[in-house]
């Protein structure tokens, strides 16, 4: 039935539209969501042709499909046909209010994401994350790597620090271009993340520390010292600095998740 459609259809680039065809992956990205048909609702991004959609509400108690190509609207129809706890929503995954789903009980976020936006949303479910208690999303790799990446390696960066301060973070399994239709260029990984209860380290305020982390990463070759000069006083840097016991010398990418928070918070005050 998928086979029939795809044949028909010719994805757009654009729309990061590479199809999973691997019943394998998709039974493996199923069972990591854990999901409890009494209670759990799902948010899919992007549904494509339907390849994870109908099993995931098989084990859900309601699917929420949200899909932006309008050409896809009628096979997906057709395919959800015999499932009454699908409801398919022809919008931009960037601009939906997810709360609207939450009304009863958390979400679980499940999708095999568009790859050319999978960073503005998982910016968006950082944002939103007391909405859901599961998100698991195939991505590009690299990405993956990124957001669950241990310091001082050079997948560590921004994404790192902003994620694994607020979620559990895990890599599950990497994912071959074969398992897509048509093949994408790069590799692929499915990860899962847990929205903690409260931030590891707390933060003193969220929108300073976003830009602190993208001016500390700024130039991951500097060290921290002259990356964070284009936006404080060299002075207020060497306070910081020395309140927080931190070598001037060493790069962002040294630095632990609670070494940035508490750089973070210090700057915080003291610009305050
Ligand atoms: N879930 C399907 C699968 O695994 O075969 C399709 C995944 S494909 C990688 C990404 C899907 O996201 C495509 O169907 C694409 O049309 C859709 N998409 C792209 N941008 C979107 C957006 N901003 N909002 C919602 N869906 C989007």
């Amino acid at each position: 039935m998928i086979d029939e459609e795809q044949k028909k259809f010719y994805p757009t680039k654009k729309l990061g539209q590479n199809f999973l065809h691997d019943q394998n992956i998709i039974r493996k990205i199923v069972a990591l969501g854990d999901i409890q048909k009494e209670n759990d609702t799902v948010i899919e991004i992007g549904p494509g042709l339907g390849a994870l959609t109908t099993h995931l509400a098989e084990k859900a108690k309601k699917v929420y499909a949200i899909e932006k190509d309008k050409r896809l609207l009628g096979p997906l129809e057709k395919a959800f046909k015999d499932y009454s706890n699908i409801t398919l929503i022809n919008k931009d995954a960037l601009a939906i209010d997810y709360f609207e789903f939450a009304i009863q009980n958390k979400l679980k976020l499940i999708a095999n994401l568009p790859y050319n936006i999978s960073t503005p949303i998982l910016l968006k479910i950082h944002e939103n994350r007391n909405l859901f208690s599961r998100v698991v999303v195939m991505l590009q790799k690299e990405v993956g790597e990124r957001i669950c990446s241990p310091e001082n390696r050079k997948s560590y960066g921004s994404l790192s620090v902003l994620f694994q301060n607020y979620f559990d973070t895990k890599v599950n399994f990497k994912v071959a271009p074969e398992a897509f239709k048509p093949k994408p260029k790069v590799d692929s990984v499915v990860i899962g993340l847990n929205p903690l209860n409260k931030p590891r380290f707390p933060v003193a305020d969220e929108k300073f520390f976003e830009s602190f982390l993208r001016t500390a990463f700024s130039s991951r070759r500097k060290m921290i010292r002259n990356s964070l000069s284009n936006s404080f006083e060299k002075t207020v840097i060497d306070t910081a600095l020395e309140n927080e016991g931190v070598d001037h010398k060493r790069r962002a990418e040294t630095l632990s998740v609670e070494e940035l928070v508490n750089l973070s918070n210090e700057f915080y005050k003291l610009n305050e």
